[in-house]
């Protein structure tokens, strides 16, 4: 995976994801970044001016189109040179859809991608409409520019990457895959200021662990997320009720969480009944 960012200020993007996981990436050739400073395009020669008054008045300076159009130009040529598809050129604003990690999750198949980081007021429309296949915003705030932005997209999509985190598996059960946040998670010593480590986590049965983490997610998830808990339980219906004296003894996972509502059933079916239950079963649509 190739990240190429065009910018005003590449030594934020190089120093910024030059340490720890993304700069072992690059170093073992996982990942590239290739930050490349627009005002080097500039045709203004003496000054290397990018960035001018806007047409109709109004305050602060916009990017101009040409050395924009000109960077890019230069780095379509270098990936034609390796590669028969042409790459998605992102612009990061406020005014794109708002990142996520299913967008991450897609975003990390492509072989490049080229970032355009606007500055000052944002960048002349004219050259946005002729390069630009996907506006993206990390969210509903305004920032001074994108180089935050593109790294914030370029950390979450190069852990993706498969090879770049030590185990792949870690990135299969962390927050928001399946809608979900992940459960807790506990380290050393067993007992820290009078806090124990969940007896079932000790049990080495990990089928109890699982269960008992897939539990804890969902209480997570409906609790913090709730957006994201409504998605879940949209994917997951909840089971029909067991018969009563069908029904499974209290579990040893169960038992170690002190939410009352979701203490009887520890398969994700039986939790989603019982949320929805406490919804007053409203009608899927
Ligand atoms: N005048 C613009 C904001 C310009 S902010 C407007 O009102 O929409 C300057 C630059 O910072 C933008 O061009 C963009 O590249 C970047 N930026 C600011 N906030 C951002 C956000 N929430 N997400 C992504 N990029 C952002």
């Amino acid at each position: 995976m190739n990240f190429h960012v065009m910018t005003l200020f590449p030594e934020m993007i190089e120093q910024g994801l030059s340490n720890s996981i993304t700069g072992r990436a690059k170093d073992k050739g996982y990942i590239s970044f290739n930050a490349i400073n627009i005002r080097d395009y500039s045709a203004d020669y003496k000054h290397h001016k990018v960035d001018d008054y806007t047409y109709g008045g109004g305050a602060g300076m916009l990017m101009q189109a040409q050395p924009i159009y000109d960077c890019f130009q230069a780095i379509n040529e270098e990936i034609k040179k390796n590669s028969d598809s042409a790459p998605r050129v992102i612009y990061v604003t406020p005014q794109g859809r708002v990142f996520n990690q299913s967008m991450a999750q897609e975003l990390a198949r492509e072989e490049n991608l080229i970032f355009l980081c606007g500055h000052y007021e944002g960048v002349d429309e004219r050259v946005l409409e002729e390069i630009v296949t996907d506006y993206i915003s990390i969210g509903d705030y305004v920032l001074t520019g994108g180089e935050l932005p593109a790294m914030v997209m370029i950390d979450a999509i190069s852990r993706l990457v498969p090879g770049v985190l030590n185990n792949d598996e870690s990135a299969m059960t962390e927050s928001f895959n399946n809608n979900l946040l992940e459960y807790p998670q506990y380290s050393r010593p067993e007992e820290w200021m009078g806090k124990k480590v969940p007896a079932i986590l000790l049990s080495g049965d990990h089928k109890k662990v699982d269960e008992w983490r897939l539990e804890q997610s969902i209480i997570r998830t409906k609790e913090r997320r709730p957006d994201l808990y409504e998605k879940w339980l949209a994917e997951n219906p909840p089971k029909p009720e067991k018969p009563k004296r069908k029904r499974r003894k209290k579990s040893a996972a169960a038992e170690t969480t002190d939410n009352a509502d979701i203490n009887s059933q520890t398969e994700a079916g039986g939790i989603a009944a019982e949320a929805c239950e406490s919804e007053n079963n409203e009608e899927k649509k």
